[in-house]
């Protein structure tokens, strides 16, 4: 019999770390990473992390004539020969990511080199959230966050980093529906704007999820699929799926030169709370006033999430 997944991959975790120079050295880096506290004044606390190996992903050129020029780092012909990877399902691999966030930071590749797209993959990602019960999974849309658009991906990192995980324990959510151990609520504390979905069945999750994806679809027609970070976990026998629509990638300061920009290209990862600028100038710049200029940028504005909520409503 098979090891089980999750001790496959703290092994994997263990043996990539020691053998592999470039994930030896960016994990070992972590532990020098400076990370500071912002509290807002309803309660939201959110971490920053300043983590200068984070450059290569959040100034990613994602453009479709950028990601033409490069070779998919996620095919498994292209990735370095060290990187190893534990099989998951029939038709992905999980390998550990070499620029990490989290202590335990994995990346769950599609074994084929097909476009990110979540639609289908609910399922999985749920799947996912259940074998590694341990960690967070995320995914980053195509248009918000993916630094390989055209290879399918999705990440995980170890629970009790984010504080997105205990943020629904602390900050007031708004419930739309509930039907049997189905939860579904929206949450809005003024920097970000959230659906969560709770259930012990992955299905009617999947269900729900459908119908939210399509309704975002339709305010965002022109996209290949509507902006979302996506994160998920199972906790006490729960799976919640966590849904952050977006309206932008990047806030203009991104786009601005010299003292003027700040280099933050917001994830998941900044969505579930900590925002990671791989710059100095701009951790120590980050503080209540300009954090909330920069959500107000890319989350959705009132409007679109009161019409939001109440298609999701009937
Ligand atoms: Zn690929």
């Amino acid at each position: 019999m098979n090891k089980p997944i999750r001790i496959q991959v703290e092994e994997l975790l263990a043996e990539q770390c020691q053998n592999w120079p470039l994930a030896k050295k960016n994990f070992d880096g972590l532990a020098k990473v400076i990370t500071r506290e912002c509290r807002f004044a309803n309660g939201t606390a959110l971490r920053i992390q300043f983590n200068p190996e984070r450059m290569v992903s959040s100034s990613a050129k994602t453009d479709a004539q950028s990601i033409a020029a490069r070779k998919c780092f996620l095919c498994d012909e292209n990735r370095p020969t060290e990187q190893q990877s534990v099989p998951f399902e029939k038709n992905y691999r999980i390998l550990i990511n070499p620029f990490p966030i989290f202590k335990k930071h994995l990346t769950i590749t599609g074994i084929s080199h097909t476009d990110q797209r979540i639609d289908g993959r609910i399922q999985d990602m749920l799947q996912l959230a259940e074998t590694l019960d341990e960690y967070v999974v995320f995914y980053n849309g195509p248009a918000c966050g993916a630094s390989a658009p055209d290879h399918f991906h999705f990440q995980a990192g170890n629970k009790g980093f984010m504080p997105v995980e205990s943020d629904f324990e602390n900050l007031p959510l708004n419930p739309i529906t509930q039907n049997g151990s189905f939860t579904m609520h929206s949450m809005d504390d003024g920097l970000r704007k959230a659906i969560v979905l709770s259930s012990k069945e992955v299905e009617p999750i999947a269900i729900e999820f459908e119908k939210i994806y399509h309704i975002l679809a339709s305010m965002q027609p022109s996209l290949p699929e509507p902006m979302i970070n996506l994160l998920a976990w199972k906790k006490e026998g729960d799976y919640v799926l966590v849904i952050f629509p977006r309206k932008a990638h990047r806030p203009a300061q991104y786009f601005m030169e010299g003292d003027e920009q700040i280099l933050f290209s917001p994830a998941a990862v900044d969505l579930g709370g900590v925002l990671i600028t791989p710059r100095e100038q701009d951790f120590y710049k980050m503080d209540e006033a300009l954090i909330s200029d920069l959500f107000r940028q890319i989350v959705p504005d009132a409007e679109a999430w009161a019409s939001l909520i109440q298609n999701i409503s009937v």
